[in-house]
């Protein structure tokens, strides 16, 4: 068995809210109780939704809560030579078309389970005349994935229904999510993703990529994500609260609660170094709710 290795991809569009620090709580214990390492990626490729500074500032806030991550961080926006190159072997296979689409003209597709939109193919034959190639979508056929989650349990996907055609090259010219996370993964030689369960969905395609472009698979879990009252996921969007100084072990206690783990509240008192000796000595990922969200505490929305 290969040594494991997990890793934190937040995306810095925002300071670090409890949403982002249950992902950071659950891939860090799974990493440490298996005597692994945990990489940190900042997920900044889309450059307009960044927010200056935030990326400092997780990273900050993750070392003033006790997180040890191994090596450099790696950065999205450093490495489009790497998702050209994908881009350019999935061409190579005869999977990837030119797309003309608007989001507009697309808006009416079906929707799969997370309300995300099915792509209906409209372009996969070629482009209408008199119509520019805006995005660069991989073709779907009957592409089936099926994996044991870690949490959520076996899952069974069919591609056509859960994404059709999928962007690879969005049409601002930006390589897309699902793309450089599978070249990143793969790059950082993760062998275990533990992540929110808002990208479930997303796993899928994730696979397929890694089935065309001949990377290993990794393990994956998907924790239940924190939700608001309105069963919003908490994110910059819902003006999610920052994790804050001076309640940083309240903070781990809730998130390790949230994760199922039975802390005591009496933890609260103590320092992040407290948190994570009792957090390593009985995280168990089994007690993890099955899930896919949860109600995030009250004071941390
Ligand atoms: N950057 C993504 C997010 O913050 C996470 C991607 C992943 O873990 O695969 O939602």
């Amino acid at each position: 068995m290969k040594p494991y290795r997990g890793r934190f991809a937040p995306s810095p569009t925002g300071p670090l809210h409890f949403g982002s620090l249950v992902a950071a709580v659950a891939s860090y214990c799974e990493a440490r109780v298996h005597g692994g390492t945990w990489l940190v990626r900042m997920e900044d490729l889309d450059v307009a939704r960044a927010q200056p500074g935030a990326a400092d500032a997780i990273l900050r806030t993750l070392e003033r809560l006790g997180f040890a991550w191994e090596g450099e961080v790696m950065v999205q926006s450093r490495r489009t030579a790497a998702y050209a190159g994908a881009l350019a072997r999935l061409q190579a296979l005869g999977r990837v078309f030119p797309c003309a689409c608007s989001r507009k003209e697309v808006a009416d597709s079906s929707l799969n389970f997370d309300g995300e939109r099915v792509y209906p193919g409209t372009c996969r034959n070629g482009i209408a005349p008199g119509r520019a190639a805006r995005a660069l979508r991989l073709r779907v056929d009957h592409d089936e994935v099926g994996f044991d989650d870690g949490v959520q349990g076996p899952v069974r996907h069919e591609l056509a229904r859960v994404s059709g055609d999928f962007v690879l090259r969005r049409a601002d010219g930006l390589f897309a999510y699902q793309l450089a996370v599978v070249v990143d993964d793969a790059a950082q030689g993760i062998t275990e993703v533990v992540r929110g369960a808002d990208l479930l969905g997303s796993t899928s395609r994730q696979m397929l990529l890694q089935r065309l472009l001949g990377f290993a698979t990794p393990g994956y879990a998907h924790v239940p994500v924190a939700l608001n009252d309105a069963g919003e996921k908490l994110s910059k969007q819902t003006l999610a609260k920052a994790v804050s100084p001076g309640r940083d072990a309240d903070q781990l206690v809730h998130a390790l609660q949230f994760l199922g783990q039975p802390a005591p509240d009496g933890l609260r008192q103590g320092t992040p170094a407290d948190i994570w000796t009792w957090a390593l000595a009985h995280w168990n990922l089994a007690d993890v709710p099955r899930r896919k969200g949860g109600q995030a505490p009250a004071g941390f929305l």
